[in-house]
C-alpha cells in the first residue's frame, strides 16, 4: 500500500527520518521546513564559539560516518555542514519545502491534514521533528527593551555588529554563555558576564584532530565505525548513567568538577563566587577546556549581584551599580517545554496536543500520544536528551517510527495510537524513577517541568534504545482494515 508521510522540520531528526523513509523505499513524502535551509538548531545557533559538546564521530549518523571532523567536539559551523551535505547527498532536498510553516495539523478521517502556505494537504503519517531548543527564552528583566545599544539573543546572533570595539554584556552562564565567554575574553574591548547561578564545569581539552588522521579515516571507513563504536560506549556507559544512578560514573564526573574549580581558580572570592549552591550534573553538565581561565583575565568580569534592571546604557544591579556595557547579549536559554507549538495539533474526537498536555508535556516512550493516531515524534517529552548525544537518539526513534510505518504499509493496521493505560504506566515509572536521578537534587534548571520533575528518560541510556527495538502492540490501539 502507498503510504504518505510529512516530517516537519529539517533539524537533524527530521533528516534521519527522511533517509530512514528513503531506505524503506518510500520516496512519497514531504518535509515540511519553515526556514530556508535545513540544520534546525546548528542553522539558528551561530555564536561565538559554538561547539557541540559529544564527541564527534558520535554525533554524526551511524550511517554517514564523518572522515572531516576538525576536533574531537565538533565546532558548530561543521556540524552545520554535516547536515546539509548530508540532505544534498540523499537526495533529501527535493523532498524539502523550505519556508514552509505548518501551522495547524488535524486528524480526520483516518488522515492528517496540514496546514501551510500552500493550503490544505493530506497524510497518513505524520511526524514531528521540531526540536526542543527552538524556541528562544527572553529575559523577564524590568527596561529590557530600553537598552539603546545592539542587544540579542544567543540564538538569533547578529553578524552585523563588530565585538572587538565593544564592551559586552553577556547575561547567562549556561553551556552557551560558558562558550561565548571563551570565544570572546580577549578579543573584545570588555566583558562583563552577569551570572545568576554559577553551574559546575567539567573539564576537556577539545583537541585538534591531525591531517594525518583524517586521512586515515577517509581511507579505512572501518576506523570511523571504531571511533563511534568507542565514544558511543563511553558516552552510553559513563555520562548515560551518571545522572540517572548514584555510582562510580557520578563520582568521577562529580570529583573532576570539583577539582578543576579548585585548581583552575586560585584568587578565593572568585572561586567562591563560581562555586555552584548545587551537585554537578543537577543542571545540564557544561564541558568546557578553558572557561576557568578567560574569567581570570583582567578585561572579564564575573558579576554575581543579582540584575536589578536594564537601562539605556547599561545592566543595574542590585548594589546599585550601573554596568555600562555597549552589547547585550542574551545566552538565557529556551523554552524546552515547547515541543511542537506554536503549531496546533488536533487528534482524535477535536482533542488538541494542548488539551492533552494541560498538566504538562507527556508521550508514550517520548514518541507517541494516545488519541492522536499514526503521529510520531521525535525527541518528545522524556527523551533522553539529558544523558546521551541526541544522534542516536533520533535514529533509534526512526526505526521505531519505521516499524509502525511498515504495519500500515503492509495493510495489517490502519491507524495505531498508544493506549491511555499504556501510556500512564510508563510516565508512572518514570516518575517514579526520577529520584534516583541526580536532576532532582535541588537545582534551578530547564529540564524541570510543571509539576517539579525533570522532562527527561530517568534511566540509562542504552535502556531507551532497548525500549524502541521491542515494540509492544498491546500497548497500542491498532485498527485493522476491517472494523
Ligand atoms: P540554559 O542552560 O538554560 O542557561 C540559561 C542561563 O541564563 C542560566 O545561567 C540562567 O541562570 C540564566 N538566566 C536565565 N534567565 C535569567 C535572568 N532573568 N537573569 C539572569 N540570568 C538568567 O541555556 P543555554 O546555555 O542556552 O543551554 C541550553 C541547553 O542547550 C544546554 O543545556 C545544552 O543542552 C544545549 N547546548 C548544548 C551545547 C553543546 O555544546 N552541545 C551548547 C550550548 C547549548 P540560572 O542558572 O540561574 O537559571
Amino acid at each position: 500500500m502507498g503510504i504518505r508521510v510529512a516530517i516537519i522540520g529539517a533539524g537533524m531528526s527530521g533528516l534521519c527520518m527522511a533517509a530512514k523513509l528513503q531506505d524503506a523505499g518510500i520516496e512519497d513524502f514531504t518535509v515540511f521546513e519553515k526556514a530556508d535551509e535545513v540544520g534546525g538548531t546548528w542553522r539558528d545557533n551561530t555564536y561565538p564559539g559554538l561547539a557541540c559538546d559529544v564527541p564527534s564521530r558520535y554525533y554524526a549518523y551511524s550511517f554517514r560516518p564523518n572522515p572531516e571532523w576538525s576536533h574531537m567536539m565538533p565546532p558548530g559551523p561543521e556540524v552545520f555542514r554535516y547536515f546539509r551535505q548530508f540532505a544534498t547527498e540523499r537526495g533529501i532536498r527535493r523532498h524539502i519545502r523550505f519556508g514552509a510553516d505548518v501551522t495547524a495539523a488535524r486528524f480526520r478521517d483516518g488522515k492528517w491534514w496540514l496546514t501551510s502556505p500552500a493550503g490544505v494537504e493530506e497524510f497518513d503519517v505524520l511526524v514531528t521533528a521540531t526540536g526542543f531548543l527552538r524556541v528562544p527564552r527572553y529575559p523577564d528583566i524590568l527596561g529590557l527593551d530600553t537598552f539603546t545599544g545592539p542587544m540579542f539573543h544567543s540564538s538569533r546572533w547578529d553578524h552585523s555588529v563588530s565585538l572587538s570595539d565593544k564592551r559586552i554584556g553577556l547575561i547567562g552562564t549556561g553551556s552557551t554563555g560558558v562558550q561565548i565567554t571563551s570565544a570572546l575574553g580577549g578579543n573584545v574591548r570588555h566583558l562583563k558576564v552577569f551570572q545568576r547561578t554559577p553551574q559546575w564545569i567539567c573539564p576537556w581539552p577539545n583537541l585538534r584532530v591531525s591531517e594525518h588522521t583524517k586521512a586515515a579515516m577517509r581511507r579505512w571507513t572501518w576506523l570511523n565505525s571504531f571511533g563511534y563504536w568507542f565514544w558511543g560506549g563511553f558516552v552510553r556507559s559513563i555520562f548515560g548513567v551518571a545522572p540517572v544512578r548514584p555510582g562510580w560514573q557520578r563520582w568521577l564526573y562529580q570529583t573532576q568538577c570539583h577539582w578543576n574549580l579548585r585548581l583552575s581558580v586560585r584568587d578565593k572570592e572568585l572561586k567562591k563566587k563560581l562555586t555552584p549552591p548545587d551537585q554537578p550534573m543537577c543542571k545540564r553538565m557544561i564541558f568546557a577546556g578553558h572557561y576557568y581561565r578567560t574569567v581570570q583575565r583582567p578585561d572579564v568580569e564575573i558579576v554575581t549581584d543579582p540584575i536589578v534592571e536594564v537601562q539605556p546604557r547599561g545592566v543595574v544591579t542590585a548594589d546599585g551599580t550601573l554596568h555600562e556595557v555597549d552589547l547585550l547579549a542574551l545566552a538565557t536559554g529556551f523554552d524546552f517545554h515547547a515541543y511542537v507549538r506554536p503549531l496546533t495539533i488536533t487528534g482524535e474526537h477535536g482533542r488538541t496536543l494542548d488539551d492533552a498536555w494541560a498538566d504538562g508535556p507527556t508521550a508514550y516512550r517520548a514518541v507517541a500520544v494516545p488519541g492522536f493516531p499514526n503521529m510520531f515524534m521525535l525527541m518528545g517529552p522524556h527523551a533522553p536528551v539529558g544523558n546521551n548525544s541526541l544522534v542516536p537518539v533520533a535514529e533509534d526513534q526512526a526505526d521505531y517510527v519505521m516499524w509502525w510505518i511498515d504495519q500500515l504499509r503492509s495493510g495489517r493496521i490502519v491507524s495505531a495510537a498508544p493506549t491511555e493505560a499504556a501510556t500512564k504506566q510508563y510516565n508512572d515509572a518514570m516518575k517514579a524513577a526520577m529520584p534516583r536521578t541526580v536532576w532532582t537534587t535541588g537545582c534551578r534548571s530547564w529540564y524541570l517541568g510543571k509539576d517539579g520533575l525533570p522532562e527527561l528518560f530517568p534511566w540509562e541510556a542504552s535502556r531507551y534504545a532497548e525500549l524502541l527495538r521491542s515494540p509492544q502492540v498491546s500497548d497500542f490501539d491498532v485498527r485493522t482494515a476491517a472494523v
